[in-house]
Parts: C-alpha cells; sequence; structure tokens
C-alpha cells in the first residue's frame, strides 16, 4: 500500500518564536516535510528544516528534493543548518520559480550563503546539489508518478503555490499569499480543487488584515471560504503570526471550532497520513 505523509516542522511566519507562549503550536519559521513511499519532499527551508532528520522515515534516501515557495528570508534561514547539506552522500534538487529576475536559484544561494553572511560557500556545501527554476503554472514531474503542479501566488517578489499529486491523492502548500476582500483567489482555488490537505498562509485574522493591506499575507477566515469554494478536505491554517501566542491562537482555534468542516491549525511536528 502506498503511503503519503505530511509533517509540519515549521508553522510560524516571519520570524522563529522560541518563547514558552509559542510552545503549543511551535516556533519554528516555514518548512514542510512529505514523504511519499520512499520519496522525501521538503518545501521550504525555515528554521524548521534543521529538525528535518528527526521526522523524516526513510534516512537512507540519497535523493531530497526541496521545493521553495520564495526566498523571503523565513523561509531560507533554516537552510545552512540542515545537517543533510554537509553529507557527500546526499543528492539534492533544489527547485524555484521566482529566482529568475535575480540570476536563478543557484546564483541566488551561492551569492547569499558566502561571505561575509556565511563562512563557507553554498557551493562548497558537501552534498550534490543540482538546480531547477521553472514557471509559474509549470508542472514537475518525479518518478513513480508523483506530479507536482504549481501556481503564481500574490506576494511581494512572487511566491510559489503547490500542489502535489500521487495515487489519486494530494496536498497543496500555498504561503504566503495575499487575498482581495470579497474576491476569491481563482488561480489558487483551481490549483487545490477536491485536494486532501489544503495548507494556508493564515498569517491575520479578518479584523488585523484591515491593518495590513499590501504585507502579503492572508487570513484563516478567507483559508475557510478558499477551502469551501474549491471542495478542499481538509484544510491547515499554516505560517502564523508572532504576534499571535498560543494563548492568542488558542483563541482562533475555538472560533474555527464553530464553523464546521475539517480545519485545523498546524501544529509543528504534527503528521497527517493521506
Ligand atoms: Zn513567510
Ligand atoms: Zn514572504
Amino acid at each position: 500500500m502506498s503511503q503519503f505523509s505530511v509533517t509540519f516542522l515549521g508553522v510560524r511566519g516571519t520570524v522563529p518564536c522560541c518563547e514558552k507562549k509559542y510552545q503549543e503550536y511551535g516556533g519554528h519559521t516555514s518548512c514542510i516535510l512529505m514523504e511519499i513511499d520512499d520519496h522525501v519532499l521538503l518545501f521550504d527551508a525555515g528554521s524548521g528544516i534543521a529538525t528535518a532528520n528527526q521526522y523524516i522515515k526513510n534516512k537512507a534516501q540519497k535523493n531530497i528534493h526541496l521545493f521553495f515557495s520564495h526566498v523571503h528570508l523565513d523561509h531560507i534561514l533554516g537552510l545552512p543548518a540542515y545537517e543533510a547539506l554537509w553529507s557527500e552522500q546526499k543528492n539534492f534538487h533544489i527547485y524555484a520559480g521566482t529566482l529568475e529576475p535575480y540570476g536563478g536559484i543557484q546564483c541566488f544561494l551561492e551569492k547569499t550563503f558566502s561571505a561575509p553572511l556565511f563562512p563557507i560557500d553554498f557551493k562548497n556545501f558537501p552534498a550534490n546539489i543540482t538546480y531547477l527554476d521553472f514557471n509559474a503554472g509549470d508542472s514537475i514531474q518525479l518518478s513513480d508518478g508523483i506530479k507536482i503542479d504549481t501556481c503564481a501566488l500574490n506576494h511581494p517578489n512572487g511566491a510559489i503555490g503547490y500542489r502535489v499529486n500521487y495515487n489519486h491523492k494530494s496536498a497543496c502548500y500555498i504561503t504566503d499569499t495575499e487575498h482581495k476582500i470579497g474576491e476569491i483567489d481563482h488561480t489558487i482555488s483551481t490549483l487545490i480543487y477536491n485536494t486532501d490537505l489544503f495548507i494556508y498562509d493564515s498569517t491575520f485574522t479578518d479584523d488585523s488584515y484591515k491593518s495590513h493591506k499590501g504585507w502579503g499575507h492572508s487570513t484563516w477566515q478567507e483559508g475557510c471560504r478558499l477551502s469551501q469554494a474549491s471542495n478542499v478536505k481538509s484544510t491547515a491554517i499554516f505560517h502564523h503570526d508572532p504576534a499571535h501566542d498560543d494563548k492568542a491562537m488558542q483563541a482562533i482555534e475555538k472560533q474555527i471550532s464553530h464553523m464546521g468542516g475539517d480545519v485545523f491549525i498546524a501544529r509543528q511536528g504534527q503528521q497527517i497520513n493521506l
């Protein structure tokens, strides 16, 4: 029987939150692990990626596929701390869809992780790394019937939404993105239609959104509206605002429980089997 699991390694937006008051939902920034049979896929390299080896079941897998939604700091800051990059045994396949105006993902990573920001040049990391730049809307076919569809999101400097399809199951990773009030984003709705798991940028609430227009983020209520419009089975509230400590998240969770439908707040370390 085939296996398709999704693990939340980092659920926070903007900056890691380490204080006690963030322990229940978690403080690491964005990183999602998907294991499909023996394949290992990672989405974003926020501080959560540093914990990936604790969670990966197939530790012998040599090939690791890493997909970037975009490269804002909270989505890349954990990358050099991911120990698999320091192993000559590992083959990394790194994908991005927003970097062509900046010379591509290889150029970006080699420029970013170098002196004086980082003591070792990215090109000297021991792992074997291949790079793939694609355009929003492209589909990426991995081996064994894993197909990844993509779309453009509405975010400063761009961002990419992903849908991973395998054996009649699918999971969608949609962060960071901003909606327009009163309008369903049809690009996202089309990508996530009928999916089993929809992970969504829920940085704000509909109330706090009003004073954060143009910041490139959405709300948990919009996540609910999108999931209803798109016949989604299960929705994960994600990219939590550092302003929302556990108490604030608990209050949101209470409101969600009155909404009906399968909507939950993603917690660091949580694993979903599709
Ligand atoms: Zn972010
Ligand atoms: Zn961002």
